[in-house]
């Protein structure tokens, strides 16, 4: 027998698997996912063992020298899913292998846990749910690989459905993975299934220190903690007899990873080969996509709990407070609803885009952001070069004095904050208390769970913040939830602009009225015929889709095509551009590029970017660049920006 290994430690030339003899005596011993120590040209060294097999054809093979540690830390089927990571994300095995390996260090000794409660609620299940649960539970029952997308509006059962599907799958004694984009976006969904099933639970996330994650990694892996809450990470737990994965909000951009394998959760779950649930009120245009043309099974839940109603949602325009003077980011109809809520002792969500870093370029007068002819894309403002440039094919002009529709002067560039906002919220309601959330506040491990418990103990009436405060939160005394720049997201760089526009304002507008007290949203725009705000002041994910979906067809980007994102960065301009060009030139299918990238310049290297259209990632082959130029591949890439 011989053995296939993988170096504990790698590099970039040593990214492959090499063949050792299998000892007689360690024969019964050596299995798949075991550490071993092997001969390596003059030294010996640490590898796993990832294959077995009968014949090798390597001349004067080596013998594996000892067994390190008898633990199987992975089988077949991880292997497998590693090497589909490492081929389609263009990404290093061993990289991909880590993703599964346990934490670092020693592992501790795991203690029989008495698991407690599987109390689900009083409450019937509509039949919405319960006809969307019949369906998945036939799924688990059969172990049957299928995708189901649970479309169902905020606050329709979809957390409830989760619940009940992990407790069936329980009772089987299998074993689930529920995925969350953030953890502490969602603090009320881990309490709820910490509600429900108490010790079963494991959370695993980046926010946990190295200790708390190996004892959780270890838990799962001793076949103790069966259900699994997490971040992407715990998407690839040491879980025995997995049943089910299920992914919410799975059209989040936290679910891509921005670090080597540059994977999408969404996709690495279906190679897992049991039944997937993704779960969104406003799920990615590609999977609605998928569920449409029937290779995904769509799943409904299309009203309310108790058919309370959707909150009314006003749109206000922007331009027309600027001809009433009114240059605070409040409106007058946002300031007077704000002050009511608090009159009554209701609380107000306040949600402002955080991405203010890219300022684009707008004209106050007819409300037009300068975008590129060829792209449908913003422009973006440099201020170094004070220039205007396109992401996407690299078209740029210098800055106009006038806007070039109305030939106005009041060119404006936006970027207002969290923090600004606060300083206006102070000054026209002294007494509101209000609580921050963004990332400098949450930069502290765990305080935006604080924050979240404090606003739900009804200690705050205002809770303002970017994307973390437009989910999860379920509280009967938020009434009024208040878009303040809707125009944020709509102006990125990005074929996604007008969906992301769409999930925020459609997530964000679901916190309010959820249950007894009505609810309202005001939603402020510099532009409110766009179709995007249209459609989510109706809550109408139709109505989006079906425009969103002609628009993709037509300048072919995903679902119609798939996109890869390469970076070419190298300390020397010119040669740095002149390597990028060669390797645009040898890639067969459409190339758009090289451009610089959005990042020009960083850590002293220059950067550019090239972009490939309907391109397969398994077979895509670049040439080794020369030394002092690096490459990096971003395969289905969640953001151009
Ligand atoms: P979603 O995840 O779609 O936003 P949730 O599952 O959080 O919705 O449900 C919204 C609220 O309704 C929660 O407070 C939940 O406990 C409750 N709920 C869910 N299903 C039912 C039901 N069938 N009957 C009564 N209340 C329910
Ligand atoms: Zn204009
Ligand atoms: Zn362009």
């Amino acid at each position: 027998m011989f053995a296939e290994v993988v170096l504990t430690k790698t590099s970039s030339f040593l990214d492959k698997t090499y063949d050792y003899s299998i000892p007689a005596t360690l024969l019964p011993s050596v299995k798949i996912g075991i550490k071993v120590e092997i001969p390596f040209g003059k030294r010996t060294t640490q590898g796993y063992v990832v294959g077995l097999k009968e014949e090798s054809s390597v001349p004067g093979i080596k013998a594996i020298l000892r067994i390190v540690d008898e633990t199987v830390l992975f089988g077949p089927n991880v292997v497998s899913i590693a090497r589909w990571l490492a081929d389609y994300y263009h990404a290093f095995f061993l990289r991909a292998l880590n993703l599964f390996l346990p934490p670092k260090g020693k592992a501790p000794i795991t203690k029989n846990q008495i698991s407690s409660n599987y109390q689900p609620p009083k409450f019937q299940l509509t039949q919405e749910q319960t006809a969307a649960l019949n369906t998945i539970f036939r799924a688990i029952d059969e172990n049957r690989p299928e995708v189901f997308l649970l479309h169902g509006v905020t606050g329709s059962g979809k957390t409830e459905v989760y619940l009940r599907a992990v407790e069936h799958l329980l009772l089987q004694g299998k074993s689930a993975i529920t995925l969350e984009p953030e953890i502490g976006m969602t603090p009320q969904l881990i309490e709820r299934f910490q509600e429900r099933f108490g010790d079963n639970c494991v959370v695993l996330h980046s926010h946990l220190t190295l200790k708390e994650r190996r004892a959780a990694w270890w838990r799962v892996a001793a076949g103790q903690g069966k259900i699994v809450l997490g971040t992407r990470l715990a998407l690839f737990a040491p879980v025995k007899n997995l049943g089910l994965i299920v992914i919410d909000e799975e059209y989040e951009n936290s679910y891509k990873s921005d670090m080597s394998p540059r994977y999408n959760t969404r996709d690495v779950a279906q190679k897992f080969g049991v039944p997937v649930v993704l779960g969104s009120a406003t799920p990615a245009v590609e999977t609605y996509y998928l569920a449409d043309m029937g290779k995904y099974h769509k799943l409904v839940l299309s009203h309310r709990i108790d058919h309370r109603p959707l909150p009314p949602v006003t749109v206000v325009d922007m331009r027309r407070e600027l001809a009433q003077k009114n240059f605070s980011m409040l409106s007058s109809e946002l300031r007077d609803s704000l002050q009511e809520t608090l009159a009554r002792g209701e609380q107000a969500v306040l949600f402002i885009n955080k991405r203010g870093y890219y300022t684009f370029v707008m004209c106050r007068e007819c409300g037009k952001t300068l975008e590129c002819p060829h792209c449908a894309a913003s422009l973006i403002y440099s201020s170094q070069a004070a220039a205007l440039a396109c992401n996407y094919c690299g078209y740029s002009i210098k800055q106009p004095p006038l806007c070039p529709n109305c030939q106005s002067s009041l060119l404006k560039f936006f970027g207002g904050g969290t923090q600004k906002l606060e300083d206006e919220i102070n000054k026209l309601f002294p007494q509101a208390r209000i609580l921050r959330v963004d990332q400098d506040s949450v930069k502290q491990r765990g305080s935006h769970e604080a924050i979240f418990h404090k606003f739900s103990r009804g200690e705050a009436d205002i809770l303002l913040g970017t994307q973390m405060v437009t989910k999860g939160l379920d509280l009967p005394k938020v009434t009024l939830v208040g878009v303040v720049a809707a125009d944020g997201a709509l102006y990125q760089p990005d074929f996604r602009a007008a969906e992301r526009t769409f999930q925020l304002i459609t997530q964000v507008a679901g916190r309010a009225g959820r249950h007894h007290l009505p609810g309202k949203v005001i939603v402020q725009s510099y532009n409110p015929s766009h179709y995007a705000i249209i459609a989510a002041a109706k809550h109408d994910y139709q109505q989006f889709y079906q425009q969103e979906i002609e628009q993709r067809r037509e300048m072919i980007y995903p679902p119609f095509t798939n996109l890869i994102s390469i970076i070419v960065e190298a300390a020397s301009k010119k040669a740095g551009f002149e390597f990028a060009q060669d390797l645009a030139r040898g890639i067969q299918g459409t190339v758009l590029g090289p451009i610089p990238a959005t990042i020009a310049r960083a850590r002293g290297k220059w950067r550019f970017q090239i972009l490939l259209k309907g391109v397969d990632p398994l077979g895509l082959q670049l040439p080794v660049p020369p030394t002092g130029i690096n490459i990096s591949l971003d395969v289905d890439p969640a953001s151009l920006a």
